[in-house]
């Protein structure tokens, strides 16, 4: 370990990317990754732009390549404690919580099916339950199960604490990481349904987010890949989104959240390929699809089954096991009124480190994202700084990275 190391905070796409950049010309790298696997929310997609792609795609090739190179350390279920020192000579804490379950771990599905409590399964944003042993999806990196010690009965621990390969007594510890350069990839979490009060607050059941959406569609997801409503598992047949579903709002996120179009119209073919009779509105301010992804709406709404209507939905409220919508039209100016089996918030992406304080005097703007950073040898990549699809924050990553490298450089 010495100052030519590199930091990378943040196990998605973009610190994956920025970690293997730097690892593959030689440099010493580290990733600190504060959930239990690497992937972060690329792995929690269906598909993804530009190729439509299923996430195990890119991801496992990512994933081959840390698993084969020797400068890529990394760390789950850790967050930086604290960062002290200067541009090109950091001392940084990490502060690794216990996972409890060893590595070279046995299939242990059956165990965690064995298990008493159900809790509710974050993975899944509420979708489902899961066990306090769990492995969120099938190409979950590292391939090591997790226990959620605080989820588990009485009972359940006795039985775990019969197992060689779990260790109840593991306790967070810290380790100190000396490197010269630090980039910033923390990406991004989904805008909280519930501040959305005059859009239910997360309150009314066939209503759910985009990101819902993806893991519905999923077929490592709650229902199999089966788009059904949440509430009885029916087919929905008319199905509205609604954009802008907390973006650019002054209430809420300032800001055009630049995936929220892209994924409403991916999300319409979604419904149209598994159920050929549904219906779809998509209810928008703008219709934002930047570059070539023009001819992909394009050929979404050549669709008859699919309607697009420029207009505000001003609220919405339980009809039933239906969501009635009030929308302005902004076309005609009529105010009126719809009823649908489900409804899809396109709820924006806020960034992960919306209203932390950061160490190192990092600074972020009212909305969180990272600014700043560069007189310190400190860069932000992807969503950390901006709102971007999983192309282009791969190409911010690459960007951080050959900036990092360029700090350590002779070091
Ligand atoms: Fe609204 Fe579309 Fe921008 Fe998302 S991408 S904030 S839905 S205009």
């Amino acid at each position: 370990m010495s100052n030519s190391s590199i930091l990378v905070v943040g196990g998605g796409f973009s610190g994956i990317t920025a970690a293997l950049e730097a690892a593959e010309v030689g440099h010493e790298v580290f990733i600190v990754e504060k959930t239990p696997f690497l992937g972060g929310r690329v792995a929690q997609l269906n598909k993804y732009f530009p190729k439509l792609c299923p996430p195990s795609c890119g991801l496992e090739i990512q994933f081959q390549r840390i698993k084969n190179n020797k400068n890529v350390k990394f760390f789950t279920q850790a967050e930086v404690g604290g960062i002290k020192g200067s541009k090109g000579d950091y001392e940084v804490t990490v502060k690794i919580k216990p996972r409890h379950v060893g590595p070279g771990s046995a299939q242990l599905t059956e165990v965690a099916e064995g298990l008493e409590k159900d809790v509710t399964n974050e993975f899944e944003f509420g979708l489902s339950k899961r066990k306090a042993l769990h492995l969120d999806m099938p190409f979950a990196f590292p391939q090591r199960w997790v226990l959620d010690k605080d989820a588990c009965t009485e009972a359940d621990l006795k039985k775990l604490s019969e197992l060689e390969v779990i260790d109840l007594e593991e306790t967070e510890r810290e380790v100190t990481l000396n490197v010269g350069s630090i980039v910033y990839a923390t990406g991004w979490k989904p805008y909280d349904m519930t501040n959305l009060t005059n859009l239910g607050g997360g309150q009314i059941p066939n209503m759910i987010s985009n990101m819902q959406m993806e893991r519905l569609a999923s077929g490592s997801g709650p229902t199999k890949g089966n788009i059904v409503r949440p509430s009885d598992g029916e087919k929905p047949m008319n199905v509205a989104f609604v954009q802008c579903a907390g973006s650019r709002d002054e209430n809420h996120l300032g800001f055009c959240s630049y995936i929220c179009c892209m994924a409403s119209l991916k999300q319409a073919a979604y419904l149209r390929e598994q159920h050929p009779d549904c219906r779809v509105s998509i209810f928008y301010i703008d219709l934002r699809t930047p570059g070539r992804y023009d001819n992909f709406k394009n050929k979404i709404l050549d669709d008859p089954k699919i309607r697009a209507v420029k207009g505000k939905v001003a609220d919405a409220q339980p009809a039933g096991d239906k969501v009635k919508l009030t929308v302005e039209n902004a076309v005609t100016g009529i105010k009126g009124e719809e009823t649908f089996d489900m409804v899809v918030l396109a709820t924006g992406m806020q960034p992960s480190l919306a209203g932390q304080k950061l160490p190192a005097g990092l600074e972020v703007d009212e909305e969180g994202f990272i600014i700043g950073g560069e007189d310190k040898g400190i860069y932000a990549a992807g969503c950390a700084k901006l709102p971007l699809d999983v192309m282009k924050s791969a190409q911010s990553a690459t960007g951080a990275a050959l900036k990092a490298i360029q700090t350590v450089k002779g070091r």
